[in-house]
């Protein structure tokens, strides 16, 4: 099941068309994207069984964040080793936790204005929560992922990393900075939904590229840790961390120029795409 979010209304994604769900459901199931988490095994069963027929094309462009408003996101730092050595954490170092505010998430295909000369990608693979969860156990965890998306975690590298003032969730906040997408693939859907390979590209060379089994706390293990401390609640993000290849990281370091073009992947699931603008002249282009 793909579910996507086209203009505000919650649709599967059946090959290049959407089905209206509240349309197809008669209105047993909400047609807003977040509120169909409150009962969402009652919703995949529905999907997975009903034949929708064909539904109606749609432009990628038109399609919002598959998971809009979530009530908690949860954001993991330092989850690939190799990202963590380039970082310059040493190597026993364990995954942290941030958040990304729920304002800066985005659709797959957005413009994203540059608050600093800083900017920097990270791709990342995100997964929604399907149940309210305390204290899961490692057995169990998948059956509490709703599903699989795509996100980047735009991060403003000077105010992130501001020496004894560090703001990393703030920094990594800013409007559009939380792309999401296209759509949200449930879990059943992969031959292996721990070993998908992930990358993206700027202005076509590939800056990032890894798969999602090299990461160092896997899906369960930060449901497990997560749910620890925290309620989990239906709808909930979490950002899972990024491979290496990150620009702050480079030599010299490379950041997201005006104009440049993002363009980010994630297998058995989609691509994202981001133009960036100089900040305060976005407002001034042709109106898209
Ligand atoms: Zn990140």
């Amino acid at each position: 099941v793909r579910v996507a979010n086209l203009q505000g209304r919650l649709v599967l994604i059946e090959g290049d068309t959407a089905v209206d769900v509240a349309e197809a459901s008669g209105g047993r199931f909400p047609s807003d994207p977040q509120a169909v988490f409150a009962e969402w095994d009652a919703f995949r069963d529905w999907a997975s069984s009903v034949d929708p027929g064909r539904g109606e094309p749609f432009a990628v462009e038109a399609l919002g964040p598959p998971v809009p408003r979530p009530a908690q996101v949860f954001a993991i730092g330092v989850n690939y080793a190799a990202h963590a050595s380039e970082a310059g954490y040493p190597p026993d170092s364990t995954p942290v936790t941030f958040t990304k505010f729920p304002s800066c998430l985005a659709g797959p295909v957005c413009e994203v204005e540059l608050p600093s000369s800083t900017v920097d990608w990270e791709v990342e693979m995100v997964v929604a929560v399907s149940r309210e969860t305390s204290r899961v156990r490692r057995e169990d965890a998948w059956g509490h992922v709703a599903g699989i998306t795509l996100g980047q975690d735009l991060s403003e590298r000077t105010s992130q990393l501001a020496g004894a003032r560090p703001q990393f969730s703030l920094a990594k906040s800013h409007a559009n900075f939380g792309p999401t997408g296209p759509w949200l693939v449930t879990p059943d859907e992969f031959a292996d939904p721990s070993d998908l390979a992930i990358s993206c590209s700027l202005d076509g060379e590939t800056v990032q590229s890894a798969r999602t089994s090299s990461m160092i706390y896997d899906v369960p293990e930060l449901l497990v840790r997560l749910s620890r401390v925290c309620r989990l609640f239906p709808g909930d993000l979490i950002f899972t961390g990024t491979p290496s290849g990150v620009g702050n990281a480079r030599s010299p370091k490379r950041f997201l120029r005006p104009g440049e073009v993002l363009v980010s992947e994630l297998e058995g699931v989609g691509r994202l795409t981001q133009r960036f603008a100089a900040q305060g002249f976005a407002a001034q282009g042709d109106g898209t």
